[in-house]
């Protein structure tokens, strides 16, 4: 079996990829409220023979198996959507309903291209009886950066030997980079109710802790390396002016390149919250809402996944896509469109176009890309790489209307097919080439050098 039989299997399941995608774009379910999508997707396996099975203590996960024995190789999908992005397919702002959600990051194409993948790839198994496992990850709630750590806590990834997945965004490209990793966490404090002009001497105010606590953090930031970020908002500050404020809460974001950092980072901040409390004389409950990794990008695999990519040819996009990008593409300024792009360290001639036909190489294996993502976790717990599509218009920003529009339109499809077929054919050169693998592996091995994965929820 040739690379061409295996995209032909794709090819043959792009009708039925398109339909689930689409139902999953037209009912889009938020963070681990996705019990429609996860259906959907695994009885849809389970029919074609999959051994599908249930996450503990993560309702909207699951795995679907096929085949048996080494190596066991995954691809990781997700289906949860955005709230407030509601869009239909416009080059307007037109919400579809008021549910209000809507796929904004395209995760309706992101999941279901796994499933393709895993499609063709049993398909490849059954025809050549090979040895080896392949399994499609379900994973919920991304965007709470939540889906895949809860998954690990329960050691789904631990026998992976390597894994795949991929992103929408605008551009063809492996990402190399890594990301974030993250804290998200929720500072609650308790003080004591008194009328604020008859007696306020009588009252301890929990928005008094908070604002102080602020003022410690922001502090903090000159003490923290360059690219650390922290970010917080008021999500509780009183009820009346006239009435001190008995409860309080800030939300509060702590990101850094690695880890630790965010570790010491958060650390830090619960200290000031610890001082905050103290001066104000309210007690203080720190909530570990999600938190997350960085990501090892495996290089290897990644340059696997490049060569996969320019042998599937890059997205085919129909007159009528085109037509669609070059309206959305009218709505940003080449130099809001720059500054979109230059967060996927994009080469400027890919400014040139609405929408990106070629395979984009660039060289960012020591950068670190803006953004969390939960695949951060797996990585760390088996050899990961991924790759990004052209699945919106270039300079098109995640977590827009423009992007839900375009995840429901014709030039998601085509990158979600793109996407499938990229991701099938890495996993099989990784079943029929044991060097390959090894190679894969020992960069792992080299790279974590002894690292051993604690999930951010026990640290
Ligand atoms: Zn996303």
């Amino acid at each position: 079996m040739n690379k061409s039989d295996l995209f032909g299997f794709v090819d043959e399941e792009e009708g039925k990829l398109r339909e689930m995608a689409l139902s999953i774009w037209e009912n889009p379910e938020p963070g681990f409220k996705e019990v429609r999508s996860s259906k959907l997707q695994r009885d849809f396996l389970a029919a074609r023979g999959f051994r599908v099975r249930d996450v503990p203590n993560v309702p909207t996960a699951f795995v679907a198996e096929y085949g048996s024995g080494r190596p066991v190789l995954g691809v990781l999908g997700e289906y949860d959507a955005l709230p407030g992005l509601s869009q239909k397919v416009s080059a307007v702002r037109e919400p579809r309903d008021d549910s209000g959600s809507g796929h904004g990051c395209g995760h309706n194409l992101l999941g279901t291209a796994g499933v393709g993948a895993v499609l063709a790839l049993k398909r490849a198994l059954d025809s050549e009886g090979r040895a080896g496992t392949i399994r499609y990850y379900g994973c919920p709630a991304e965007e709470l950066l939540a889906g895949k750590v809860a998954m690990a806590k329960e050691k789904v990834f631990d026998d992976l030997d390597a894994c795949v997945s991929w992103h929408p965004a605008s551009m063809n490209v492996v990402w190399g980079c890594s990301f974030l990793a993250m804290n998200s966490m929720k500072f609650r404090f308790k003080g004591i109710p008194a009328h604020a002009a008859a007696a306020p001497q009588a009252g301890r105010s929990a928005l008094d802790a908070v604002e102080l606590m602020n003022v410690g953090a922001n502090y903090l930031r000159e003490h923290v390396s360059e690219k650390a970020r922290i970010h917080y908002v008021i999500t509780n500050g009183g009820m009346a002016p006239n009435i001190v404020p008995e409860d309080a809460e800030v939300w509060y974001y702590v990101r850094a390149p690695k880890r630790a950092e965010v570790r010491d980072i958060s650390a830090r901040l619960l200290k000031i919250a610890q001082g905050a409390a103290l001066m104000t004389e309210t007690d203080m409950k720190r909530e570990l809402v999600a938190g997350c990794h960085d990501v090892v990008a495996n290089q290897v695999l990644g340059a696997r996944m490049h060569e996969n990519m320019v042998e599937a040819g890059p997205p085919r996009f129909t007159p009528e896509d085109r037509a669609f990008a070059r309206q959305i593409a009218a709505l940003t300024t080449r130099e809001d469109k720059a500054k979109v792009m230059s967060t996927y360290f994009a080469p400027d001639r890919v400014l040139d176009a609405d929408l990106c036909d070629e395979i984009v190489r660039v060289d960012d294996k020591d950068k670190v890309l803006a953004g969390s993502t939960d695949v951060g976790d797996a990585s760390y717990i088996a050899p990961f790489a991924q790759i990004t599509a052209a699945t919106w218009p270039v300079g098109t920003a995640a977590h827009t209307w423009m992007a839900t529009a375009a995840s429901g339109s014709g030039i998601g499809l085509a990158a979600m097919t793109f996407a499938a077929k990229t991701m099938a054919g890495t996993v099989y050169d990784l079943l029929s080439d044991p060097a390959l693998l090894a190679a894969v592996r020992e960069e792992f091995s080299k790279t974590l050098s002894g690292f051993r994965y604690v999930s951010p929820y026990e640290e």
